[in-house]
């Protein structure tokens, strides 16, 4: 899944108002914030497969660091912890940890069989929801658009930073997504990676965004 991920993160912040929007991004989003790293390095491997699946061009052949469950539970648990140790907020944590652990169960539903449950395992689960192309665009656009309608109604902007920071951020993620369902392929791993990378840059710009708005 793409911008869903940012929907969970969007949602989240109700549950978790003293929480960064940045920090609800990071935890969301961070399987695919570490995958293009271990892209780069050469620790996990993707194959460019055009027609794999209706919506994604990848061969996810080799990711078990990144997107197996048991690493997942170990990211979760870690971020978890690390919330825990650094802000005192018990409740939070378990929202940063269930942010990092969303990402997982929603690839689940749109990826084909190959997420692996544990690294060096053979088991390999996934209900392929990208095999079609409504389905997968109607789960990305529900979740995306939930989220927004959840943090719109728990948050309002101070200022015009905590107005148009958001918007623009909101436009580039959906428009973004948009142009990558007309982009086809990229060209190889490497230049994959480096567009998976351009990503960390939603971090500081939703925690920008977010601490010029107040609850509502
Ligand atoms: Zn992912």
């Amino acid at each position: 899944m793409f911008i869903g991920h940012f929907g969970v993160a969007l949602a989240a912040k109700k549950a978790a108002p003293r929480t960064s929007l940045g920090t609800l991004v990071f935890a969301a989003q961070f399987l695919d914030l570490l995958w293009p790293i271990l892209l780069l390095l050469g620790i996990e491997h993707v194959e460019i497969a055009p027609g794999i699946t209706r919506l994604s061009p990848f061969n996810f052949t080799d990711y078990p660091y990144s997107h197996s469950l048991l690493m997942v539970a170990v990211w979760a648990a870690l971020a978890g912890g690390i919330y825990y140790v650094v802000c005192r907020d018990k409740t939070a944590a378990w929202i940063v940890a269930a942010c990092v652990l969303s990402h997982w169960v929603l690839d689940l539903v749109v990826h084909r069989p190959d997420l692996p449950l544990a690294p060096g395992g053979s088991v390999r689960v996934g209900f392929g929801l990208w095999n079609s192309l409504p389905a997968a665009i109607t789960a990305e656009v529900l979740f995306f658009f939930g989220g927004v309608w959840i943090y719109l109604r728990a948050t309002r902007a101070r200022d015009n930073a905590g107005r148009y920071g958001l918007w623009s951020l909101l436009a580039l993620l959906f428009f973004g997504w948009v142009s990558t369902l007309f982009a086809g392929a990229p060209p190889n791993v490497t230049s994959l990676a480096w567009g998976g990378m351009t990503m960390w840059i939603t971090v500081p710009w939703a925690g920008w965004a977010d601490r010029h708005r107040e609850a509502s």
